[in-house]
């Protein structure tokens, strides 16, 4: 039985007092939930404060990037040791708009995630395809390009350390939420792919996340499909109302 995750995504949202009154909201309101992980990824900024607000709560903390260097001339980057050393346990890889924006590639998806797991964070690897990939019938190929090229020259024993996410970009922040089938498809694939490469009890344990304006209104649906474990939410995580509702939904007797 996979432990479900539900992650919150912030993006470059929340200043330091905001999110340090989000996550007091948060943690006060779910203080009973054991049964899921629940991951919040403020902005670099906040993460120390979030880190010593959650001390001791079921609340873990997760960063939104990395740099694969531990230290040196990179202007603006941010290493994994420094990541641990500000109480992260979790690290969001691969994001559609780090991928997107800032052009961010498979190599670079893979350095960081080797990074990570090195450093003893545990990666959310977020991989998607566009909707023009959708309507060309090429979700399968872009989806099979992300997971190769996130876990080239990785081990079985490492793939027990990683958590990935599938977040169509047409989903993110849109409102339109893949169906739960949709969603259920390409969960099976990127498991099938894991069973192929890694072996049947690496992708019976790999948790497989679902990202993609993830609301109360439609978690239940996605949640109750049998390969999605858990969401990476964006901004449903931004209010402690939805953010606490829809984890309150996903606890075993609600989906
Ligand atoms: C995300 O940022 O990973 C995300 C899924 O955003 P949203 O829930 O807003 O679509």
């Amino acid at each position: 039985m996979r432990r479900l995750v539900i992650a919150g995504n912030w993006k470059m949202n929340k200043t330091i007092s905001e999110g340090l009154e989000l996550v007091r909201q948060m943690s006060m309101e779910l203080k009973d939930v054991k049964d899921i992980d629940i991951i919040v990824c403020p902005v670099f900024t906040a993460l120390y404060s979030v880190s010593l607000e959650i001390e001791g709560s079921n609340i873990e903390l997760g960063a939104q990037n990395l740099f694969w260097k531990e230290t040196g001339a990179f202007t603006g980057e941010i290493s994994p040791v420094m990541l641990k050393d500000v109480n992260c346990k979790y690290v969001i890889i691969g994001h559609s708009e780090r991928r997107s924006i800032f052009k961010e590639t498979n190599e670079f998806v893979n350095k960081k995630l080797k990074a990570a797991l090195k450093t003893g964070l545990i990666p959310i690897v977020c991989v998607g395809e566009r909707l023009e990939d959708r309507q060309m019938n090429k979700t399968f190929d872009v989806i099979s390009d992300h997971i190769n090229g996130a876990l080239q020259g990785l081990s079985a024993d490492e793939l027990k350390d990683i958590i990935i996410a599938y977040e169509p970009v047409w989903a993110i922040g849109t409102g339109r939420n893949a169906s739960p089938e949709q969603a259920q498809e390409v969960h099976a694939f990127i498991r099938k792919m894991i069973t192929d490469n890694f072996g049947a009890s690496v992708a019976e344990h790999l948790r497989i996340l679902y990202g993609g304006s993830v609301k109360p209104e439609n978690v239940e649906a996605i949640m109750a499909q049998p390969d999605i474990d858990g969401a990476l939410v964006g901004g449903a995580s931004l209010k402690a109302d939805s953010f606490v509702q829809l984890v309150r939904l996903c606890l075993p007797q609600g989906c």
